[in-house]
């Protein structure tokens, strides 16, 4: 008799399980991927208007890809190298302002990080070739990059490049662009609680619908895809990370890598692995971890603590991991292969 009745009881709390989980706190919760922008682009929204707000967003990233990328022959980046050497082009509002946003911080940065650094990253092409260039080529493009010659007029809307062969490169930066035009857009659907993940590009919005800040992993840059090296703990931030484990080929023991130091020609090679930016915008965080990183350690993270609402994280070949001072009490290191070395 006992046994029958926990039988029936058993069999009534099954049949209440999806009710009962229907009336937990955790909503819908929506994922879309797709490959844009050279990169997996994962887009999570919780909530009811979550897949119209991911397909939105996905249309937006889209578009912003055909306006930045160089080889989009339709775009405004694809018009303006074309027409180097001859008059400036009119290019839409929103390339005008991600131009403005890197010449900006091809300013702060005295040329380290330069918009104009196209001839270079065409002629080592990496991720599609794996040869070193020659000297008298790297030279030669060298002797192209030039951030303070660009022609930037905002009243005509219109930018131009006043040498043949000349050419503008958004890569460092349109990702982050494209994560905060996803942010807004789920926003104005209504989404109080998502994630955007562009590669190495991630924006939190709101808080998880539990109500707790976002856990968002910082990728070990010597192990593949997910493995990370620490936590942060952020609601409504970005993170942003640049490294050499992204886009590199090895030649004769040496790793050459996709971000180009124009001072040498060369990727550069300052002790770094990967940094990682933490603010509000994703445009800035997406410049400033190739920024940071071209600056190298001492510089960049000058640089980071004269900003307000910026913070880094860096890692170093030798898997050393220094923060800046904003962040030391928000991360938590879960590898213990590296050493944790107390900035400023
Ligand atoms: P990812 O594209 O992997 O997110 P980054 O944001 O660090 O990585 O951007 C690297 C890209 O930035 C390169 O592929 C290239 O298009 C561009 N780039 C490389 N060197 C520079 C530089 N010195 N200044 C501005 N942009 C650069
Ligand atoms: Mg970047």
């Amino acid at each position: 008799m006992k046994y029958k009745r926990l039988v029936l009881l058993c069999l009534i709390m099954i049949s209440l399980l999806p009710i009962i989980s229907a009336c937990g706190k955790e909503p819908e919760k929506t994922v879309e991927t797709e490959f844009l922008m050279d990169t997996l682009m994962e887009l999570t929204a919780y909530g009811p208007n979550g897949e119209k707000a991911i397909d939105a967003a996905m249309g937006r990233i889209k578009k912003i890809d055909d306006l930045m990328s160089v080889s989009s022959e339709t775009g405004d980046v694809y018009k303006v190298n074309k027409s180097a050497g001859q008059n400036p082009v009119k290019v839409s509002d929103e390339t005008m302002y991600v131009v403005q946003t890197a010449q900006h911080y091809s300013q702060l940065s005295d040329g380290a990080f330069d918009i104009t650094v196209g001839p270079l990253v065409n002629l080592w092409g990496i991720g599609k070739k794996e040869e070193v260039p020659s000297q008298t080529a790297i030279d030669g493009a060298k002797a192209l990059i030039d951030y303070r010659k660009l022609q930037i007029d905002v009243s005509s809307g219109t930018i131009g490049l006043p040498e043949r062969n000349m050419s503008i490169d958004l890569g460092a930066i349109a990702k982050g662009y494209a994560g905060d035009e996803a942010a807004r857009i789920f926003k104005e659907y209504g989404v109080k609680s998502g994630i955007i993940s562009l590669g190495g590009n991630v924006v939190v919005v709101g808080a998880r619908p539990d109500g707790n800040p976002w856990r968002v992993g910082i990728q070990n840059p010597f192990k593949p895809t997910g493995n990370y090296v620490a936590v942060v703990e952020e609601t409504d931030k970005t993170v942003v990370t640049s490294g050499t484990y992204e886009r590199y080929f090895i030649k004769d023991g040496k790793r050459y890598h996709h971000i180009l130091d124009p001072s040498t020609g060369y990727p550069a090679d300052n002790g770094l692995a990967s940094v990682s930016i933490i603010s509000d915008k994703s445009i800035d965080a997406d410049a400033l971890s190739t920024t940071v990183f071209l600056l190298g350690p001492e510089k960049g993270m000058e640089l980071v603590e004269e900003l307000s609402d910026v913070e880094c994280i860096m890692i170093t070949n030798d898997k050393k991991i220094t923060v800046s001072s904003g962040l030391k009490d928000n991360i938590n290191i879960t590898d213990e292969e590296f050493i944790y070395e107390e900035g400023r």
